[in-house]
């Protein structure tokens, strides 16, 4: 089986690509489970400098991933120059965190010596979608392999591209064969892959539909995983924001990566003292956005990834109509010939808005954004939670207490107060009810990637007292 790989810019073919079968995933793992019982032997502070030259060839080589990244995916250069910045970042940040891994010590009545050590599971499986492929990859290797787990990496099938070339950048660091394998192909691929014992430890990133198959595969075996999914986040603007500010934040939030991010700000919450205005500015804005080759200085938005994506994107457009919002604005397609089989869909801003419509409900992973208004911070918590997701929420206020109030209120994993869309490895990242459980980056990366081992050592010659039989 292979998959056709395209690219969104122009739907022009760019390669077809291997889907590995059963007896092909039989014999990575074969490869992995080897492969552990040399990686976890390296001291982590060797890891951590293997991850540290990795991450130097990443950065001398960013624009090479940087273009691959936006041929194969439609999103602006700028955008995969900096995205080629995080993912070796990733490979620094973990490659310096590998040694700074500890146990505890804990006082226990009797004379014993008691401590815990923080070890790897062995194979760690990671799937990933198709919007953010190269960091993603990153994000799911370098702290799999800086805590002394093996990575089985499978992105998907649309765009594979980075993640290969990242395998070979791997290789050429001189990391040990076995130790970070990229298994190409589709959900058949994927499925072999989770139903299968030796994955210790699946770190799930994509939509709720697979994420519920997967844990329930997993579960099969017993297997722990961690899922990364949807959102439907909304941003939140108050009347004593700074509006401009705010106005930046939500067409960057929604519009930007052509909305396929999970933490798109697609709910647009405005007070209603603010409310036409912003409105009338956010029109103006959008309707002049230049939807086009990702690669010209001058365009907004690239294609969606996916010609399915923007099948499904111009469905819920239509559906939105069809139950009665309003279309606010809506941006024009590229007219350039050359780009007429690429994958492009307008930019839209819907008003008139109920919480029961679907464009208020469900993901779009388009460009795409509901506007409604509000008039008090208690109604805007009803908007906000009137969705299953509870990814990310954006807060745009001056009131140092209200911020903190709403933070504190948001049923989400992120929020961000007068600010949005920034992330770093260095922040615990992950969602809650259908966005998915578990956690990763900063310190909580090491609680995904290793599992507790008590140990218990006598201090004292033979069994304590009423420990006999
Ligand atoms: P998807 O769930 O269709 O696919 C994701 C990956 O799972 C792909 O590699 C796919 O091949 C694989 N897969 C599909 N079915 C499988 C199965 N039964 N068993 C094992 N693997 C299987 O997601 P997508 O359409 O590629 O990506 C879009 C989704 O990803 C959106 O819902 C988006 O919100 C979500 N996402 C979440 C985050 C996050 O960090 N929370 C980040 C980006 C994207």
């Amino acid at each position: 089986m292979r998959s056709t790989v395209f690219s969104p810019i122009t739907g022009e073919v760019l390669r077809q690509v291997d889907a590995m079968d059963a007896a092909q995933v039989d014999e990575v793992y074969h490869r992995a489970e080897a492969a552990f019982e040399e990686w976890r032997r390296v001291s982590a502070d060797q890891r951590g400098r293997m991850l540290l030259r990795v991450a130097g060839l990443l950065r001398e080589r960013g624009d090479e991933f940087a273009e691959l990244e936006t041929l194969n995916t439609g999103k602006l250069l700028k955008d995969t120059v900096r995205e080629a910045g995080r993912a070796a970042d990733c490979f620094e940040y973990y490659g310096g965190f590998a040694d700074k891994v500890t146990g505890d010590t804990i006082e226990v009545p009797g004379p014993f010596h008691t401590y815990t050590r923080r070890e790897p599971y062995g194979v760690v499986l990671g799937i990933i979608p198709w919007n953010v492929p190269y960091v993603f990859a990153a994000k799911k290797i370098a702290p799999a392999l800086a805590f002394g787990n093996v990575s089985v990496l499978k992105p998907a099938e649309e765009t594979p591209l980075t993640a290969l070339l990242l395998a070979e950048v791997l290789a050429e660091a001189g990391l040990p064969e076995g130790v970070a394998q990229v298994v190409t192909g589709g959900a058949d691929t994927g499925r072999a892959l989770v139903g299968e014992p030796r994955a210790r430890l699946i770190v799930f990133t994509g939509s709720d539909a697979t994420g519920k198959a997967i844990a329930r595969a997993a579960a099969d075996n017993l297997t722990p995983t961690a899922m990364e999914l949807g959102g439907k986040s909304p941003q939140i603007v108050f009347e004593d924001a700074d509006l401009d500010a705010a106005l930046e934040a939500v067409l960057l939030g929604v519009f930007g990566a052509t909305g396929q991010m999970c933490i798109a700000g697609s709910r647009l919450l405005l007070h209603d003292s603010v409310y036409d205005g912003f409105l009338h500015r956010l029109t103006e804005r959008v309707n002049a956005l230049r939807v086009g080759d990702p690669r010209e200085e001058t365009t907004h938005l690239g294609p969606q990834v996916t010609a399915a994506q923007r099948d499904k994107t111009l469905a819920l457009i239509e559906q939105g109509r069809e139950e009665g919002a309003r279309v606010a604005a809506v941006a024009s397609l590229p007219t350039d010939d050359r780009l007429a089989a690429g994958f492009y869909v307008p930019p839209t801003v819907f008003t008139e808005v109920s919480p029961e419509m679907t464009i208020m409900r469900k993901e779009v992973f388009g460009p795409v954004l509901a506007v409604t208004r509000f008039r008090d911070e208690a109604e805007a918590l009803r908007l906000a939670h009137a969705t299953d997701f509870g990814l990310a929420a954006g807060v745009w206020t001056r009131d140092l207490g209200r911020a903190h109030r709403m933070a504190a209120e948001l049923r989400v994993g992120t929020v961000w107060l007068n600010t949005y869309r920034v992330l770093s490895d260095r922040v615990p990242f992950g969602g809650q009810r259908l966005s998915g459980y578990g956690r990763e980056g900063g310190p909580d990366a090491v609680q995904l990637y290793t599992r507790t081992k008590s140990v218990w050592a006598s201090t004292e010659p033979g069994l304590p007292p009423g420990y006999r039989m």
